[in-house]
Parts: C-alpha cells; structure tokens; sequence
C-alpha cells in the first residue's frame, strides 16, 4: 500500500487484547515500530551453522566438511556461532517510565522493558526464544519474560521483560 498516509496517532504502546481493529492496520504498527530509536542486541547460538572458513563449508552429501583437515571445524563442516542481530526497539526502564502510563494490573518485573516489532526478529528468521541474551546501551540484560502483543490471531511485537547481568536486587 504505497502511500499509506503515517499522520495518525501512534499505537497503544502496550498490546491490547480485546480492541477490534483491521488487520491490514499491522503493516502500518510495523512501519512506525520501526523507527523505534533505540537499539537492541540480540545474542544467540547457532548451534550447527555451516562452516564459514575459506575453501571449506558443510558438505551434505558426506555430512562431513568440504575441507576434512579444516581446524575451524575439525573436520565437521559445521560450527557453532555467536551470533548477534540489532533491532530497533522502544526501551522503558523505571528511571524514566512514567508508570501513570501503565494500565492497569501491567507491571514491569524486570529492569528494563523492550518492545520488538516481530517483523524486526522475523525477518532474520530466528527464534526469539533461543536469544541467550541481550545488550542495551553497554550493559548486558537477560530474559525475564516474553509476552507476544497480538492483533487478530497475529504477532505484531514482543514486550520484552530483561533483567541487568550480575545485578541482584541492586539500586
Ligand atoms: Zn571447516
């Protein structure tokens, strides 16, 4: 839909389950998660990626690797990797939440809450749930919980609920 008209008022910030509302409105959630203006890292594993080293890679024939003698691998043609993504996301943490804005029976439980298109984590085809974790403005932050924002059967975003590495009740 080329000219979709952006000057109406953005969404709830949090999902709400009951409102009715066209799906094709979706497509327009994403545009303006989108320009999120904060970055997310997600750190996940892949546990048996090809191997990437030069002249070698994963032969699926041999199941072996295209260089047997290939130290990378040792020989497998698959390694695991360390992989990290960054997304564009909307990042509430209670220094500046204005929690006048939560509804109610919503509570943040962790440090920081993230909102995450789901277009944003689809389009790498990857599983939010093997993220191992994650880092936002140099500090690493791990899952506390995930809840998917739904619209007519559909996930449109991830709130994501982290808690700060190595912090354990601190100030
Ligand atoms: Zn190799």
């Amino acid at each position: 839909m080329p000219n979709e008209p952006l000057n109406v008022p953005p969404p709830e910030p949090f999902p709400q389950m009951n409102v009715p509302i066209a799906t094709d409105l979706i497509p327009l959630i994403s545009a303006l998660n989108h320009t999120y203006p904060e970055e997310l890292a997600l750190h996940y594993v892949v546990p048996n990626a090809p191997c990437n080293a030069p002249g070698c890679g994963y032969d699926p024939v041999t199941q072996l690797a295209l260089n047997v003698m290939c130290p990378t691998c040792g020989g497998r043609g698959l390694i695991t990797t360390d992989t990290v993504i960054t997304v564009p996301a909307s990042i509430d943490y209670p220094d500046e939440f204005t929690y006048q804005y939560l509804p109610a029976g919503f509570s943040l439980t962790g440090d920081v809450m993230a909102i995450v298109d789901s277009y944003e984590i689809g389009m790498y085809d990857i599983n939010p749930e093997t993220v191992t974790y994650y880092t936002w403005q140099g500090s690493d932050y791990i899952l506390d919980k995930m809840e998917k924002g739904v619209i007519n059967g559909i996930v449109y975003e991830y709130d994501i609920y982290l808690t700060k590495k190595g912090v354990q009740g601190g100030e």
